[in-house]
């Protein structure tokens, strides 16, 4: 499954001690395995092999541009969302043509820089912004490709926050009215309507939901190809769940399965979107405990990786299993484990089963190389971890740990205050 396994009392990275890397990088530090990376990557292209396929992996899940790298270098396309992830995906070297942008607010500038960059296609995700894509195209006297994002109105029975693709929410054009916006956009002069796109949602764990939102866009593409719309791509989004806790998730295999034999003779290439799948666990977060508190109730760990971090336990109340760096046999206890950070949500685990810990120790946070670094922030004025991808034996530093001066290298002074 993943890399990061016990050797006698020590956790390694690989074919490394997490304590080394610790010690020599410092925390909070997310550590990456390449192998592991390489592994789940590969899992899907293996998948899908012997049908027509790109795979694109969410950039939003991590984007480091080492990892990207790796894709890229293996055949990968990416799947973004914004301006910033097309110029670290190119940057990378993904190759524009497995690029597809997803996002419900592209902005004018995105859309010309998308364009200029000659990207596969767009995932259009209501009908101003087709309209928009029209417009901007027009100016550049270019035909944007594009597939319409529909939304199923499928429970993917995830995390409220992480599912998408129910009739409430924000995302897509509800199924009841792609013919029509379909329609719409077979008619503009800028567009070129190659494709269908779907996402239901993040953390899926069954297989079920894929297959039933697969059902209802296959029912629709056979009604546009009826019509004479030309689909060339079959985009079924990501959102393949991992193991955090106690889940038995799918794996990309399954999904195949299940999905492939629903095309039947329709000739399409397939995107896949996985994100969490691949890097969720092929990165953790060490981080080291400074002091011990004994609270009203309980006990807080108090480690040097907070919110600003890692976000998922806050944001979306997510287990990740936390395990010692160094196992001892110590006795257990119960404890919070919390970061730094001048808010009561700043914690990365609550009411937790762990052996006792003493100041200095380190911590390893499992899990977290899906939407750990790639939503951590600055707050409370804290410099962004260092990232470290190990391979066997070696290891590479990633991402640099942020400086004190990066702090203020966009902040101004107006004259008057100087
Ligand atoms: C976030 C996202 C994904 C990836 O989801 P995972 O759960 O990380 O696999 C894929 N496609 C779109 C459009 C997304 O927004």
């Amino acid at each position: 499954m993943h890399l990061f396994q016990y050797r006698g009392s020590e956790l390694f990275a690989e074919d490394l001690p997490v304590m080394e890397l610790a010690e020599k990088y410092g925390t909070p530090l997310y550590i990456y395995s390449y192998n592991t990376l390489l592994r789940h990557f590969r899992a899907y292209t293996d998948a899908f092999n012997g049908y027509p396929h790109i795979i694109c992996f969410a950039v939003k899940a991590n984007s480091n541009s080492a990892i990207l790298r790796l894709f890229a270098k293996n055949g990968g396309g990416a799947d973004i969302v914004s301006g910033g992830e097309l110029y670290i995906t190119l940057k990378a070297g993904i190759s524009p043509r497995k690029i597809v942008y997803a996002g419900v607010g592209k902005t004018e500038e995105e859309i010309l820089f998308a364009l200029k960059s000659k990207i596969l296609m767009f995932n259009v995700e209501s009908e101003n912004e087709l309209r928009e894509i029209d417009r901007v195209a027009g100016i550049m006297k270019t035909r944007a490709a594009v597939a319409l994002r529909i939304n199923p109105d499928i429970d993917p029975e995830t995390h409220p926050y992480i599912a998408t693709g129910l009739r409430k929410h924000k995302f897509g054009i509800p199924i009841e009215d792609a013919l029509e916006n379909y329609r719409i956009a077979s008619r503009m002069r800028n567009v070129n309507v190659i494709g269908i796109h779907k996402h239901i949602g993040s953390q899926i764990t069954k297989v079920s939901p894929f297959v039933d939102a697969l059902k209802r866009i296959l029912i629709l593409m056979d009604k546009l190809i009826a019509q004479g719309v030309k689909i060339e791509y079959l985009n079924v989004g990501g959102g393949l769940g991992i193991f955090y806790r106690n889940e038995e998730p799918p794996v990309p295999k399954d999904l195949a399965k299940n999905l492939i034999p629903l095309l039947k003779e329709r000739r399409v290439t397939l995107i896949i979107e996985p994100g969490r799948s691949i890097v969720g666990n092929a990165g953790i977060l060490v981080t080291k405990t400074l002091f011990l508190k004994e609270g009203e109730d309980k006990e807080f760990i108090i480690v040097d990786a907070g919110m600003n971090d890692l976000i998922r336990p806050s944001l979306y109340d997510a287990y990740h299993h936390i395990l010692p760096v160094v196992r001892k046999k110590r006795k257990t206890i119960f404890a919070d484990v919390v970061g730094p950070i001048c808010e009561s949500g700043d914690f990365l685990a609550k009411d937790r089963e762990l052996k006792k810990i003493k100041q200095g120790e380190y911590l390893a946070v499992m899990s977290a190389g899906a939407y750990g670094f790639s939503m951590s922030s600055n707050y409370n004025s804290r410099p962004k971890a260092a990232e470290v991808m190990v391979k066997g034996r070696e290891h590479f530093l990633i991402r640099e740990r942020e400086t004190y001066s990066d702090l203020i290298r966009n902040d101004m002074i107006p004259p008057f205050l100087k």
